[in-house]
């Protein structure tokens, strides 16, 4: 029986490992440092006590034990794809096909230990609800809130959850009654942040920002981060308590070690089936590969868990010996459920059209039922919404 490693226990590797086990073609080990699925889109409520760290994550183990696959927790190190090895920090493992879902590593910025990450590693979304917590406690100061880019990869920005921390602390504050004796200030080197969303949606957001007093500092390069301030291109800067920024991604580590195809980013370079360029056993999936299509596009987690099933479904059938495979570039989108505290906004974008529905109230609840749903189905405790 073939034998194929999941490298990443995300929404891709979970999605591919599952998909994988199922099929009965082969055997599956999942290789994660973490022993959690971490639920990334919920996270944004961590820093407001909107919900605990551990409902955030679903244990693999608890995965394993409903799906059958092997898991192993352990850190990749290095692949080497030429003699189909991975190495990890307690053991070498081997394989006939491998998949690469280790999420990305973060651009550095200088000075960015003076700031808190929601899109780093889980652990720093309870720092970043300490430090809140630090702030209410004194009843005053002042929050920024702001997102990098990178120019070698546009699809490697994160800005969908700044604006929804920025709006979730505004409500956070203003339950308290103290919104008032603080500032909050959001900050991105673009002209147009959310432009990606499209006009109506960042028209939309624009507006909300405004009319809840949170100020915009955008389309000034950010130089450094000093202790309490954010340095411009321009030697302005931006005073702040506290500083919460989300750098773009960049290719994992793991990438940089090994002999993969990678693009200027550090992303694995993939066809259209997610197959690795120039390999024939290698797949990439998720936030590790170089998505292509359109300049709008952002690694996003429902593109992760598609990707996910793609790969595992073309390996499947290339162990059956047939010709069919899936594509994932048919069905680029950007699909998000924008919390804003007390609502949310629905937003999508194809290649044909751009929408936003705002959904006061009833929105804050969905993406909390998303949340529950996510986490059952992975469990198999709730059957899956064909195409969710
Ligand atoms: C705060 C936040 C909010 C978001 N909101 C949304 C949203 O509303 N909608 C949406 O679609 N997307 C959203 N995203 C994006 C989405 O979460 C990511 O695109 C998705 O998590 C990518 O999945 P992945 O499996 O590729 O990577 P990850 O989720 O990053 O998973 C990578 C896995 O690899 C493991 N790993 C890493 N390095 C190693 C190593 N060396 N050895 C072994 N294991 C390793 C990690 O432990 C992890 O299990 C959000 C992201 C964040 C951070």
């Amino acid at each position: 029986m073939k034998h194929v490693l999941v490298l990443g226990g995300g929404f891709a590797g979970v999605e591919a490992a599952i998909a994988l086990q199922k099929s009965g073609v082969c055997s599956v080990t999942l290789v994660s440092d973490r022993e959690y699925l971490f639920v990334y889109p919920i996270s944004i409520w961590i820093p407001t006590h909107g919900i605990d760290f551990n409902q955030v994550q679903v244990s693999l183990y608890d995965i394993q034990k409903k799906h059958g696959f092997n898991l192993i927790i352990d850190t990749v190190q290095k692949i080497e794809s030429n003699n189909s090895t991975v190495y990890c920090s307690k053991q070498i493992l081997t394989y006939d096909f491998v998949i690469l879902a280790l999420g990305a590593n973060k651009m550095k910025h200088s000075g960015i230990e003076h700031t808190y990450s929601i899109c780093g590693k889980p652990e720093v979304s309870l720092e970043l609800r300490n430090a809140l917590d630090t702030l209410v406690k004194q009843n005053k100061g002042k929050i920024a809130i702001g997102f990098g880019g990178n120019p070698k990869d546009t699809s490697a920005v994160r800005g969908g959850p700044a604006f929804e921390f920025a709006f979730n602390v505004h409500q956070y504050l203003k339950s308290k009654r103290i919104r008032n004796n603080f500032e909050i200030h959001m900050f991105a080197p673009m002209a147009e942040p959310g432009a990606r969303m499209g006009k109506k949606a960042m028209s939309m957001v624009n507006t909300m920002l405004s009319n809840v007093g949170i100020s915009k500092h955008f389309g000034k390069k950010i130089i450094q981060f000093e202790p309490s301030n954010i340095v411009f291109e321009d030697n302005s800067k931006l005073n702040a308590d506290l500083i919460m920024f989300i750098p773009a991604s960049a290719g994992h580590e793991v990438l940089q070690q090994s002999d993969l195809p990678l693009n200027e980013a550090g992303f694995a370079i993939i066809d259209d089936t997610c197959k690795v360029k120039s390999t024939s056993n290698v797949y990439a999936i998720g936030d590790s590969a170089a998505i292509q299509g359109y300049d709008w596009i952002a690694k996003q987690g429902h593109l992760a868990e598609l990707m996910g099933k793609h790969a595992a479904f073309n390996i499947i059938q290339t162990i059956k010996g047939t010709n069919k495979r899936k594509g994932y570039h048919s069905h680029l989108n950007i699909l998000c459920v924008m919390d804003i505290g007390n609502g949310a906004a629905f937003i999508f974008r194809n290649h044909k059209r751009a929408f936003v529905i705002p959904m006061p109230i009833v929105g804050h609840w969905l993406k909390q039922l998303w949340g529950v749903y996510t986490k059952k189905t992975k469990l198999g405790t709730l059957p899956r919404i064909p195409g969710m």
